[in-house]
């Protein structure tokens, strides 16, 4: 692939986003000239700015709301992709729209990280069912004799991502029934902006590890708890991280300088 004329990332409201600031840094150290940017695309422009990034030879990421439009948008999307039913990750070839997922390999980073091992025959306890919680499902399915429990504020969303994801996750009615968990997983918004719990950690098993795919400046409030607890727990930096790096390597077809990355996202 040529390189991109354009890094961009596409969301709504964008808020304070940490990609700019590890994109950069790894795109300086490569000696690649080219700036990442965040754009704030209000939906209604998005069939707009797509048009222009491609003529612009674009690549980028995409977050939310426009993952799901964004794959609907590509003329061709990887298997993973397709499966996770959203991209993250775009690029454009001789006018083409290219999409992919790596919140995917993100996770599945992440969870490496936390336990040394990829997990298998295990019980995940999902909460969520939005395309955070696709990602993770799409991992889980990848990982042998194991099974995803699915707990939703909204019932029919659940029902809906496991319809898709069939004998691999199940919709649960009560979230007590996480408590046969292994591996517990935040994907819902829930202590993006406060200290609120997605769940007691109370009702968990004494030794499941705990990952929360938000992140906040010191870590959230739900994972430092679980930690002093006594729980293997982690927020969604290093996935975060990760789905960048991931990204990097599709729009360069080399691996960005991990390490460099970090750096950016350490406390001073
Ligand atoms: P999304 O598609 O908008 O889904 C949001 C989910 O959060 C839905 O399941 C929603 O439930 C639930 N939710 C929102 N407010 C809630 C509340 N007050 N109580 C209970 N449930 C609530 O968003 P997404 O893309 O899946 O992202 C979800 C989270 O994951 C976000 O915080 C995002 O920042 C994070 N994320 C992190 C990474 C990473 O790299 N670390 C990557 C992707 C996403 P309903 O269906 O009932 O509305």
């Amino acid at each position: 692939m040529d390189r991109p004329g354009r890094l961009v990332l596409l969301g709504h409201p964008l808020g304070h986003s940490l990609s700019p600031r590890f994109h950069n840094a790894a795109l300086e150290a490569a000696g690649i000239p080219l700036r990442y940017e965040a754009l704030d695309v209000p939906p209604v422009d998005l069939p707009r700015v797509l048009q222009s990034l491609r003529a612009e030879h674009a690549a980028g990421n995409v977050t939310i709301p426009h993952k799901e439009r964004v794959r609907h948008a590509c003329e061709v999307v990887t298997p993973l992709a397709a499966r996770v039913g959203a991209v993250n990750t775009f690029w454009t070839e001789d006018g083409t729209l290219y999409g992919d997922n790596t919140d995917v390999g993100g996770f599945d980073a992440a969870v490496g990280r936390l336990l040394g091992t990829r997990p298998s025959s295990v019980t995940v306890g999902l909460l969520g069912a939005g395309g955070a919680a696709a990602a993770v499902v799409a991992a889980v399915e990848r990982w042998p004799d194991s099974r995803v429990l699915v707990f939703n504020r909204t019932a029919e969303r659940a029902d809906a991502l496991c319809a898709r994801f069939g004998s691999v996750a199940q919709r649960i009615g009560d979230r007590e029934e996480l408590a046969s968990a292994h591996i517990v997983v935040n994907a819902t918004s829930v202590g993006l902006h406060d200290d609120a719990f997605p769940i007691e950690l109370e009702v968990l098993r004494k030794d499941a590890a705990l990952v929360d795919l938000v992140y906040r400046a010191g870590e959230t409030a739900w994972v430092r708890a679980a930690r002093a607890r006594g729980h293997q727990a982690l927020d969604g930096l290093p996935m975060l991280i990760e789905q960048g790096a991931l990204a990097f390597e599709r729009w360069f077809g080399r691996a960005p300088d991990r390490e460099v990355m970090w750096r950016t996202v350490q406390p001073s």
